[in-house]
């Protein structure tokens, strides 16, 4: 069976997680106070509601403790965030991913029941900055503290070079995971696989590790 999502609040950010469910083939129901909202999105997704989320009758109502995960994206609005999270748990809903504006709304979710928080401005904001500061840097995932996962171009310096020449793993400690070129990707690519001008490499390692690597491997500067 599919999975039953429902997503409250049709801003950007909920209005785009509606969006590319819909188009994985998931049964989406998107709710909002904003009948305009929902009007928008009533050709978009299996069902579109008029509701206010705050409203414990509305939301027994739409049944939404059957659905399997439930997204909350109400952003300015923190006290209606805090108090839906709050309903969908009471309620029983297995899966609530809730967004959060700062790191107290996201103290306070962690509290009352959020099973995921996510920060979608924030994050957004660090990966731009890597790109940012590094040209070699095209994206960037935060794993830990120390750890993240960054997709690096591969610049003149190791044009040519396959995996055994570089020793990328026993001189910086850190691993290509695959490589990007064009439309392909080579996942888990082997020691003789030579590297291209241009090529993306997705890396993960930790930090310093992989900052090094970029410096002396990368940089054409
Ligand atoms: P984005 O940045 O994603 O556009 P935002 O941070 O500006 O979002 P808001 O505009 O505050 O977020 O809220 C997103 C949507 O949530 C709005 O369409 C708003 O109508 C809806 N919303 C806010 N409160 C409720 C509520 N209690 N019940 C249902 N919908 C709500």
């Amino acid at each position: 069976m599919k999975k039953q999502f429902a997503v409250i609040g049709l801003g950007r950010f909920g209005g785009s997680i509606c969006k590319e469910l819909s188009r994985l083939g998931m049964e989406v129901m998107a709710i909002d106070h904003s009948p305009e909202k929902v009007d928008e999105f009533k050709d978009i997704v299996t069902h579109a509601v008029v509701a206010n989320s705050t409203d414990e009758a509305a939301l027994k109502n739409l049944g939404i403790r059957n659905f399997d995960h439930v997204i909350v994206a109400i952003g300015d609005d923190i006290q209606s965030s805090i108090l839906t999270t709050l309903m969908l748990h009471e309620l029983g809903v297995k899966h609530i991913t809730v967004k959060a504006q700062n790191d107290y709304h996201e103290k306070v979710l962690e509290k009352i029941g959020a099973h995921e928080i996510v920060h979608p401005e924030r994050d957004i904001g660090i990966r731009i900055a890597h790109h940012i500061v590094s040209k070699n840097v095209l994206d960037y995932l935060e794993l830990s503290d120390e750890y993240s996962i960054v997709e690096l171009i591969a610049g003149e310096k190791i044009h040519g070079k396959t995996l055994i020449d570089l020793d990328i793993r026993a001189k910086y400690g850190i691993n290509i995971m695959a490589i990007k070129r064009k439309e392909e990707i080579n996942v888990s690519p082997q020691a003789y696989e030579k590297i291209c001008r241009g090529d993306i490499l997705i890396v993960i390692g930790a930090d310093r590790d992989i900052d090094r690597f970029e410096k002396q491997l990368l940089d054409e500067g």
